[in-house]
């Protein structure tokens, strides 16, 4: 058993002015709720010490481990496109960073920790409910193989958080390959902090992007690298159907990975304009919109990095703007592949551009579930009944024509049937946590105390693409009295 974490920290190395050093708070009376025992392992974290009573006070703060170095980083950013010139982790602590099994560097960090100097007049906490997400969504997606942070583990505070009404609280121990933002980069150009600048983008080309050493204008390169990140990024997201619901750009990763489950959701039936956020009412961050928002966010990105480019404004204006540029085709590119994938072909060629598009208004003009109708047609790509979703999901009469369409062109893409059915499974989820079932799981904890249907719907989130029929309840989309049509941020 042990007390301590081996801890490597680095972000401390950088000056005073990036962060502040401060313990969390502690709560009243911490109490388990889950322990991911497989990331606790590739961190090289000991899972039983974690789930044992010690674990859980040290997960919920009131228990330093040795070596933690605590602090709250500070960051700017634009949410709905206004400018907040002072964020900053407002009730998260970082712990501190731990070297994992694979040679990576990954940050500790507990959220809904108390009160910190960037929270401006909040609690510092976290009500379950959006703890219970968060572990739910995060999970889900790594399953899924889409970049993001990850769930540690999750415990109660044993204290109420006031939001609308009294909810029980919780701190969810957060697990990121950095947590440099976006926003933490314009909080330094605001305030014409060069020499920060240089520093940060220093400290994110070794943590990140070591090849960008090498180059004659690191900073652009680096530039380069998460731009190319953010497209595969967002192709993932549309591929899933997840949206995301606040893409400000304090929460936009530099390291790639998707952050910040607050508002977030999968869809059911195919609608570009989804929206479930209750604080978004514009539809900024809708579905269709995930793309070109995520772009819009480089170029804040890039705009701090001006300075550090190039003495000359005009010189360094044409290199940022010519990664910028890249990025709807890299968007497109990866979009166009993982589709391929996903309607079981090797490539998407020129002419398959309208049975893509007349899939999608297909979809879209019938109400069409967007993840199951993917998954029936990995079922149809063999002859003879589908054994898969086919008792969840049959196509309407208004898709035939399309199928017969479909059909054509993979009997023309050079792969054995057997073989396509195999990949088309693989490209195609059949469990994602569907807004419904997300709902019910943190209900039951948040209204009885019950927590097996969050175990649950994690233990089957973690194997997304392998179809159990005793499992129907996970797969099947939303009756009409299930559908729950906004998500709370929670905050
Ligand atoms: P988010 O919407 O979660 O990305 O948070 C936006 C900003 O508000 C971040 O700086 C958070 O740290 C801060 N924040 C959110 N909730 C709280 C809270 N309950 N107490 C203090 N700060 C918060
Ligand atoms: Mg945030």
């Amino acid at each position: 058993m042990s007390d301590s974490i081996n801890f490597d920290n680095s972000y401390l190395e950088l000056p005073g002015r990036f962060y502040s050093k401060l313990a969390p708070t502690p709560v009243a009376g911490p109490g388990p709720i889950r322990v991911n025992r497989a990331l606790a392992e590739q961190l090289d974290l000991d899972a039983a010490w974690l789930s044992s009573e010690q674990g859980t006070e040290m997960l919920a703060g009131n228990r330093l481990p040795d070596g933690a170095e605590p602090i709250a980083t500070v960051y700017a950013g634009h949410q709905f496109g206004g400018w907040v010139p002072q964020l900053g982790d407002g009730r998260a602590i970082l712990l501190g960073e731990v070297i994992g099994r694979d040679g990576q560097r990954y940050d500790i960090q507990l959220k809904g920790s108390g009160p910190t100097p960037y929270s401006r007049g909040g609690d510092g906490r976290a009500p379950l409910g959006p703890v219970l997400r968060e572990y739910i969504v995060s999970e889900a997606m790594s399953a899924l193989g889409i970049p993001t942070t990850r769930s540690l583990a999750a415990v109660t505070s044993g204290e109420p958080v006031y939001r609308q009404a009294a909810e029980p609280g919780a701190v969810l121990t957060r697990v990121a390959r950095s947590h440099i933002r976006i926003g933490t980069f314009q909080y330094f150009l605001a305030r014409q902090d060069i020499e920060a600048l240089r520093l940060l983008v220093d400290y994110v080309v070794r943590r990140h992007y070591p090849a960008a050493a090498e180059a004659e204008i690191p900073a652009q390169e680096m530039l380069d690298a998460v731009v190319t990140g953010q497209a595969r990024l967002m192709a993932q997201w549309q591929l899933v159907g997840f949206i995301h619901g606040v893409m400000n750009t304090d929460n936009m990763l530099l390291s790639g990975e998707t952050i910040d489950y607050g508002p977030c959701a999968f869809m059911d039936h195919f609608d570009p304009s989804t929206v479930f956020s209750s604080i978004d009412r514009q539809g900024r961050y809708a579905y269709g919109n995930q793309p070109g928002t995520a772009h819009w966010n480089l170029a804040r990105l890039a705009q701090t990095l001006l300075p550090v480019m190039h003495a000359d404004e005009e010189q360094a204006l044409v290199m940022a703007q010519e990664s910028l540029d890249a990025f709807p085709d890299r968007f497109q590119q990866a979009y166009r592949d993982g589709m391929a994938r996903k309607l079981g072909l090797n490539s998407l060629q020129a002419d398959h551009d309208e049975l893509v598009s007349e899939w999608l208004e297909l979809m879209a003009r019938e109400s069409t579930d967007f993840t199951l109708a993917f998954r029936r047609l990995a079922d149809l790509a063999l002859p003879g009944p589908g054994p898969d979703v086919a008792g969840l999901f049959e196509f309407s009469e208004a898709f035939s024509p399309w199928l017969e369409r479909w059909r054509q062109c993979i009997e023309a893409d050079p792969q054995s049937l057997a073989e396509r059915r195999g990949r088309m499974y693989e490209a195609n989820p059949v469990f994602i946590p569907r807004n419904h079932l997300v709902a019910g799981a943190i209900d039951a904890a948040v209204s009885e105390g019950d927590f097996e249907p969050f175990h649950r719907l994690v233990d089957r989130l973690e194997q997304p693409h392998d179809y159990d029929p005793q499992q129907e309840d996970f797969a099947r989309p939303p009756r009409k009295d299930e559908i729950v049509t906004t998500t709370f941020c929670g905050t």
